[in-house]
């Protein structure tokens, strides 16, 4: 059954889907079998892994308003492991048209219930709002990873974040948990980057990945040619941290179900 996991932060411009593409491509490399859910409307994952969005007659809208069944609309190996349900423009229509819904934050997780089993992870990448569609992640998510860019005000919005996170647990998921946090686009060359390491640690403590996302230009490249970046330039400094985020959230995780059983 797969580990159903949102990347978050209502923030924009954060690194959410630059890591649900990296990491997601990354473990999927791994052997791993991978679906990447695209929840945004501005459906940059599904570009970032090189599908045309404005040629796609079925995406994640279709799946949330009920007129189509995920596994029409999910684009299958799209890379090896590896398997993409895209969105577009047409999404930011359904932050409206869900209020009036029967279960309105539970339509992803209602599509997702039956392809669990075929995964063995599930990546949503989230819009940057704590809207409908981000509380349709966290309701259909077993855990959370929260990107957080080495920037000025890098903690703020978090406590919104993390009240968002409690109200979910208390009224639609209660077993919502934190996989970790992952700090994106440090450049080591300034202070201001070790500060704000610092300080999301002193805030998150251990849920802070080890691995540390640099400002890495091969990474903002990749998109423009379809690819996530571990592909287009494996060699880069980005792509080896993400494949190292990989392992390690691998490693965390999967050593966390052995304990279980
Ligand atoms: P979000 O999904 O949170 O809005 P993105 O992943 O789209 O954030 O990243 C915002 C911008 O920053 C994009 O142009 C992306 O290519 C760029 N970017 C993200 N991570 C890095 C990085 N580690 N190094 C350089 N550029 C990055
Ligand atoms: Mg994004």
């Amino acid at each position: 059954m797969a580990r159903v996991v949102a990347i978050v932060n209502q923030k924009g411009g954060v690194g959410k889907t630059t890591t649900c593409v990296n990491l997601t491509a990354a473990i999927s490399s791994k052997g791993k079998k991978v679906l990447a859910i695209d929840c945004d409307p501005q459906g940059n994952l599904t570009s970032g892994f090189g599908i045309d969005k404005k040629a796609l007659e079925k995406t994640t809208y279709e799946v949330l308003i009920g007129s189509a069944d995920i596994r029409d609309v999910i684009i299958k190996d799209k890379f090896k492991n590896l398997d993409i349900c895209p969105a577009n423009i047409n999404l930011a229509g359904s932050e409206i048209e869900l209020v009036s819904m029967i279960a309105r934050e539970y339509r992803l997780k209602d599509a997702i219930e039956s392809i669990k089993n075929e995964y063995d992870y599930i990546f949503i990448d989230c819009p940057p709002s704590l809207g409908l569609l981000t509380l349709n992640a966290l309701a259909a998510s077993d855990s959370v990873i929260i990107p957080i860019q080495c920037e000025y005000y890098a903690l703020e919005g978090l406590s919104q974040l993390s009240n968002t996170i409690n109200l979910v647990r208390k009224h639609l998921n209660k077993h919502l948990e934190i996989d970790g946090v992952v700090l994106t686009m440090f450049d080591s060359r300034t202070n201001l980057s070790l500060e704000v390491v610092e300080e999301v640690k002193k805030y998150f403590g251990e849920k802070v990945f080890l691995s540390i996302i640099p400002r890495n230009v091969r990474l903002s490249e990749a998109p423009s040619f379809g690819l996530p970046g571990i592909f287009y330039d494996p060699d880069s400094k980005g792509a080896r941290a993400y494949m190292e985020l990989a392992d390690e959230y691998l490693i965390k995780i999967e050593k966390n179900n052995i304990k279980e059983v």
